[in-house]
């Protein structure tokens, strides 16, 4: 489909020059043609001239031998009446007028011939015939003649006959007889001829003019209707492979999916800023942007839904950044934005908020709307950084900072710098984490609402670090995230619940079930059943002593079949599965209703919002009802005030889990809450309010 559309046009052109190539060959063999024929014509013509030329020379020297010839019989008649004048003299006058007379007979010869040829000329026979310059020829040639006899007479008569002649006739007779009327006949000769040749001329003109139009003709038609067109293709095929290349130049220096710019010509834009500081000092700013778990939608709702998040996020720091700023997408769900004379943190900073803000603004997708935020890192040139390079990383810690708080923006700072070799150093002391025993387990209770009566456990991980003390999961969590150290850690903790268990219950404590938080990774092969099913064996503990978080990411798995299995398994042993942090991700209704868990658990955000924001207190009824419709536990963590706990008891959630009530806890202080085994049943006899949430638990 792509290529055809630049193809087609190129073919035609080609056979379109190949007709051409053909009319191109008629229009030459015309002009050829035509031009042989000027060329001709003007032979002709020429020929026709000088033709006319010889034969006006030739009566012209006809005419001057005539007079010559009449002037020499005058003088020899004058000559004659001399009778003393001795014959030496008078015999060579008579050879002179012999000798006239054959020069004009054979001029006479000449003329004919020559009428002959110029009758045979091309031009000529165009022309009428010539009939009165044939009959003044005639008439000429017969007079002539009659002279030239009379001439010839004298000449040869004797002197006596002559000298009679003369006293008789005197010179008169010769002068008037022939001279004048014979004069006049080769003046109209002359006369004629040149009057006959300008007609000729043109005629020649005429035809070489008609010639020549038609050359002009033909150069003109296949000007315009083979050229014109021609070069109107040809320009139009120049203009398409113009609008190609720009088109190729775009392609190369924009992101296809977003239409901002790619990589490449932001390396160039970073280039050209640096080139700027240094001829100018001007400053400028960069700020690095990074989706928060892309990877889950992407993974999870699939490329169409990556694809309109990135468009989002694209028009989103279109509409928030100036026209001068540099937008580019670096690939993936990294954006970089170059900010020309921004140079001072403030200023960048709430750049990058409204940028945060605009992100976080929901994504209609398929009928829904999709949730996404942004982390970004920035940093100030030449504050910050000097070259390139430098900074590329600057800005890259800068935004490793923000990555940990998620949502957030980070200008480059020190502390920052100071944090990232922390965490650097974390990472690396992590790897030995689990080798070592350094992860430790703390309890943090579940309690009935209405009683305070203590239900269940979550098990949280914490990290004994051998110099920074215990440090919290949000510390170490994220450096864990696309490593295998998880899967070490969740063991770990899995086996250390399992001793706790074992020793709270040989100890004939009540802990009810243990929640452990269970990463993706381990629900999608079987790793993390087996880790349950090693630790109820090794401890000879009951399943349904265990409890199994999971977060909504999980609706979002490629491996959505794999994680239902394992649930499922998990499921027939009798132990609950929880959706953790609720309402925080991209659980569906549809994905609601038809994954197998227990229990819901309402996220502390909306918690945190009781009696502050009227819309957290809707939303929370809203899930309340949700899960009591669906059949489902509902759970309400990060309880920290009486108010929360009386409002979400009202609501109808019965269980939660909270500050208020206990904060996670080592093993040791966890187990002094726990009552005893006597207790509990007595309790569980006793019924009344408190008893209904232990029986769920129990019959778990
Ligand atoms: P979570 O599963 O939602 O755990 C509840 C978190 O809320 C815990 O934070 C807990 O200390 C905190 N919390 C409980 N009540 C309150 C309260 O009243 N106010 C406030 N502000 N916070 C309260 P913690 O222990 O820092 O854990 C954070 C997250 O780390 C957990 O969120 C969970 O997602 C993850 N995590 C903890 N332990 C593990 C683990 O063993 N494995 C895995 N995969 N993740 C874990
Ligand atoms: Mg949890
Ligand atoms: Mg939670």
């Amino acid at each position: 489909m792509t290529g055809k559309p630049l193809s087609k046009p190129r073919q035609s052109l080609e056979q379109y020059i190949r007709s051409i190539g053909r009319h191109y060959l008629h229009a030459v063999i015309v002009m050829t043609l035509l031009i042989a024929a000027t060329y001709l014509t003007m032979l002709v013509a020429l020929d026709r001239h000088s033709l006319q030329q010889k034969i006006s020379f030739l009566t012209s020297n006809q005419f001057i031998r005539f007079q010559q010839l009449a002037n020499q019989t005058r003088a020899l008649m004058r000559a004659s009446a001399d009778p003393n004048l001795p014959d030496y003299i008078i015999g060579p006058m008579s050879d002179d007028i012999h000798r006239a007379i054959g020069d004009i007979r054979a001029i006479s010869t000449e003329l004919h011939a020559l009428d002959r040829s110029i009758g045979g000329n091309l031009l000529e026979r165009l022309n009428p015939r010539d009939e009165i310059s044939v009959e003044l020829r005639h008439e000429l040639n017969v007079r002539l003649e009659d002279f030239l006899e009379r001439a010839a007479r004298i000449a040869d008569t004797s002197a006596e006959d002559r000298r009679q002649r003369y006293s008789f006739w005197g010179p008169i007779d010769f002068a008037v007889a022939a001279d004048s009327m014979l004069m006049r006949q080769f003046a109209d000769l002359i006369r004629h001829a040149h009057d006959r040749s300008d007609v000729s001329i043109d005629n020649a003109k005429r035809i070489s003019t008609g010639l020549l139009a038609l050359i002009a003709a033909t150069v003109v038609l296949a000007s315009t209707f083979l050229f014109s067109p021609l070069l109107k293709k040809l320009r139009n095929e120049q203009r398409r492979t113009m609008a190609f290349e720009q088109q190729l130049t775009i392609l190369a220096h924009t992101d296809a999916l977003t239409g901002l710019n790619n990589r490449s010509s932001f390396n160039a834009a970073l280039g050209d800023l640096f080139g700027e500081l240094e001829r100018t000092g001007a400053v400028f700013s960069m700020l690095l942007v990074d989706l928060d778990r892309f990877k889950s939608i992407n993974d999870g709702l699939g490329h169409p839904a990556g694809d309109a998040v990135l468009c989002h996020v694209a028009s989103a720091l279109q509409e928030t950044l100036r026209a001068s700023d540099f937008i580019a997408r670096l690939g993936g769900d990294e954006f970089a934005v170059l900010l020309p004379g921004i140079g001072d943190a403030s200023a960048l900073e709430s750049v990058a908020e409204r940028a945060i803000e605009a992100i976080a603004a929901a994504i209609p997708f398929e009928g829904r709307g999709l949730q996404v935020s942004a982390s970004i890192g920035g940093a100030i040139v030449p504050d910050h950084a000097s070259d390139e390079a430098g900074l590329m990383r600057i800005v890259d810690l800068a935004l490793y900072t923000a990555k940990a708080g998620r949502n957030t923006m980070v200008i480059f700072d020190e502390a920052a710098l100071a944090r990232r070799l922390e965490e650097n150093q974390l990472s690396l002391a992590l790897v030995l984490a689990a080798d070592r025993n350094e992860f430790v387990v703390h309890y943090q209770p579940k309690v009935d609402l209405m009683t305070g009566t203590h239900l269940g456990f979550e098990a949280l991980v914490r990290w004994q670090h051998p110099e920074l003390g215990l440090l919290p999961p949000g510390r170490f969590l994220p450096l864990m995230e696309g490593t295998q150290l998880i899967r070490g850690m969740t063991r770990a903790v899995i086996a250390a619940v399992g001793r706790d268990l074992k020793t709270w219950k040989n100890a004939g404590l009540v802990p009810g079930p243990v929640s452990v938080n269970l990463p993706e990774v381990l629900l999608v092969g079987g790793e993390g059943y087996e880790f349950f099913a090693a630790t109820v064996r090794e401890n000879r503990l009951e399943w349904q002593d265990f409890a199994v978080e999971i977060t909504e990411d999980v609706f979002l798995n490629r491996s959505a079949d794999q994680i239902l299995a394992t649930v499922a398994r998990f499921r027939e042993h009798g132990l609950s599965i929880s959706l953790d942090d609720f309402g925080t991700g991209f659980a569906s209704l549809v994905h609601l209703r038809d994954f197998p868990f227990d229990e819901l658990k309402i996220d502390r955000s909306f918690v945190d919002g009781i009696g502050r924001d009227a819309r957290s207190e809707q939303i929370i009824r809203a899930m309340i009802h949700l899960a009591q419709s669906l059949g489902k536990h509902c759970v309400a963590e990060g309880i920290e005030t009486d108010q929360q706990r009386r409002f979400l008891m009202e609501a109808g959630c019965d269980v939660g889990q909270g500050y208020h009530f206990a904060r996670p806890e080592p093993v040791a202080l966890a187990g002094k809450r726990l009552p005893q085994q006597a207790a509990a049943i007595h309790r569980r006899t006793d019924s009344g309010p408190a008893t209904a949430p232990l029986r769920r638990i129990a019959r778990r």
